[in-house]
């Protein structure tokens, strides 16, 4: 018995030094900054980095740094992931989560293709099983991973004004899906109300759903007609990239995604 004990005791002190060993070398990458080169390559690649006041861009490093750690790039078709290509995509995911302690936790992977892929899919209508093959610019998988086409991500992040984003596009059903479910209600903050949130996103659903089928332009893409969730995704987009335009066409929503990213890009530079 003294034995049991005393192995017991021994693999919770293991198990007890494990979690602070992984808590120190968390907390050292979110404090890491990136190298002069790094930073010359995001001003570049990335320019809605530079719009940020200071110290999120402070901030910014170190969950750059964190991310890099954390995931693997896989280069499909023949792409050599670059040094460029990953801090790229990595500045990007990383600004849905510069100013909250959301994560992703269960992103290990992400694949990425020169271009545009094709992705099969299964279609079930009724007893008919159709398999489909769709061309995608991204992809976002439940607990990941997430594949890219670089041509795509790249050129959404250099043009940063006309709200098409794809690398933003994926993780905000990345960062919608820590809530077991990607269905355009992310996890909130403890001061956020669920219901409030249900009550917006649904009124600009509606809303959206109602001027694309009208062929109206409108600050969020229409695609966001197609679903809640995609309807939350590229409402994201428009939140980074045009988010003064969001403001005044949808400022409940602009503020509902304010509360929840804790940011508010309508008044970065
Ligand atoms: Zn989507």
């Amino acid at each position: 018995m003294t034995i049991f004990l005393l192995m017991v005791a021994l693999i919770a002190a293991g198990v007890m030094y494990g979690v602070r060993a992984r808590k120190r070398r968390r907390e050292g990458l979110l404090r890491s900054l990136l190298t002069e080169h790094d930073h010359a390559v995001i001003a570049q690649q990335v320019p809605l980095v530079a719009r940020m006041p200071p110290e999120l861009r402070e901030k910014l490093e170190g969950k750059i740094c964190l991310f890099l750690d954390q995931v693997e790039f896989q280069g499909c078709n023949g792409l050599d992931v670059t040094e460029e290509m990953a801090l790229s995509i990595a500045a990007q995911a990383c600004l849905l989560v510069v100013n909250t302690d959301a994560w992703y936790d269960n992103l290990t992977t992400i694949m990425v293709y020169p271009g545009a892929f094709k992705s099969k899919g299964t279609q079930v209508d009724g007893f008919v099983v159709t398999q489909t093959e769709t061309v995608r610019t991204g992809e976002s998988w439940s607990r990941g991973p997430v594949i890219l086409s670089w041509a795509h991500s790249q050129q959404g992040a250099l043009d940063d004004h006309d709200g098409h984003n794809v690398v933003i596009h994926e993780f905000a059903h990345q960062f919608d899906d820590r809530s077991g479910r990607t269905d355009g209600v992310p996890l909130l903050n403890r001061a956020q109300s669920h219901a409030k949130w249900v009550e917006v996103f649904l009124d600009g659903f509606a809303r959206h759903q109602r001027l694309a089928a009208q062929g109206r332009q409108t600050v969020i893409d229409p695609y966001g007609a197609t679903g809640h969730e995609e309807y939350f995704a590229t409402s994201v987009e428009a939140f980074f990239e045009r988010a003064v335009d969001l403001r005044a066409a949808e400022p409940d929503v602009y503020a509902k995604l304010a509360d929840v990213f804790q940011l508010d890009p309508a008044g970065w530079s």
